[in-house]
């Protein structure tokens, strides 16, 4: 096949020389009310690369994506922090195929942090984008968790862009007993993060 990004011959989506220049070097982090939100990438480095999603080429992108970030992300968390952690990824719901961001936290299972999948999903999902803040907040998402309680959480989602979601889902989780440690995104849309 041909790599997505610079169309040479590739074994993968994203061949390694794209993969070395790709690899999240400037991790930042936001805080949204008491959520601190961690960004492996400012949105306009993947922006290419996450317009794939509910494409199907967009499969392999999110779960290359996912190799890169999320999963050497919670190896190394669990290796600092030995308690069971679970990973809770916002509205898993499937789309031409596939739930992008249950591809991000599937990669996030280790003997130490099991994915509940498609436990926070949205009943209302209006979409948001080019919406300014006052509309995201007349027509939130309206979350339902299924999963367990009395648990710590590391919320999951793709881009980060007001933080109103992720916030929505904090409160939900919150209200059923859940532990939110703080939320991890790949890409974050606002400029200016602190670097952590
Ligand atoms: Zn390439």
């Amino acid at each position: 096949m041909r790599c997505y990004s610079c169309s040479k011959l590739s074994l993968f989506i994203l061949c390694e020389v794209c993969v070395k220049q790709l690899f999240p070097t400037e991790i930042s982090t936001r805080t949204i009310g008491t959520l601190d939100v961690i960004s492996f990438y400012k949105y306009t480095t993947l922006e290419f690369l996450l317009h794939t999603k509910h494409k199907p080429e967009g499969y392999r992108i999110y779960k290359a994506l996912a190799k890169m970030t999320m999963k050497p992300f919670i190896e190394e968390f669990v290796e600092a922090d030995d308690r069971l952690v679970y990973i809770v990824g916002v509205d898993e719901y499937v789309k031409s195929g596939y739930a992008h961001v249950a591809l991000l936290t599937r990669a996030m299972k280790t003997k130490y942090s099991k994915p509940l999948h498609s436990a926070l999903m949205a009943q209302n999902r209006v979409n948001y984008s080019g919406k300014d803040l006052q509309f995201r907040l007349a027509n939130p998402r309206n979350f339902r968790y299924t999963g367990k309680q009395n648990i710590d959480v590391i919320l999951v989602d793709d881009i980060i862009t007001t933080g109103i979601t992720l916030q929505e889902a904090q409160k939900v989780l919150m209200e059923n007993g859940v532990n939110v440690l703080f939320a991890l995104t790949l890409a974050d849309v606002e400029e200016g993060g602190s670097i952590l």
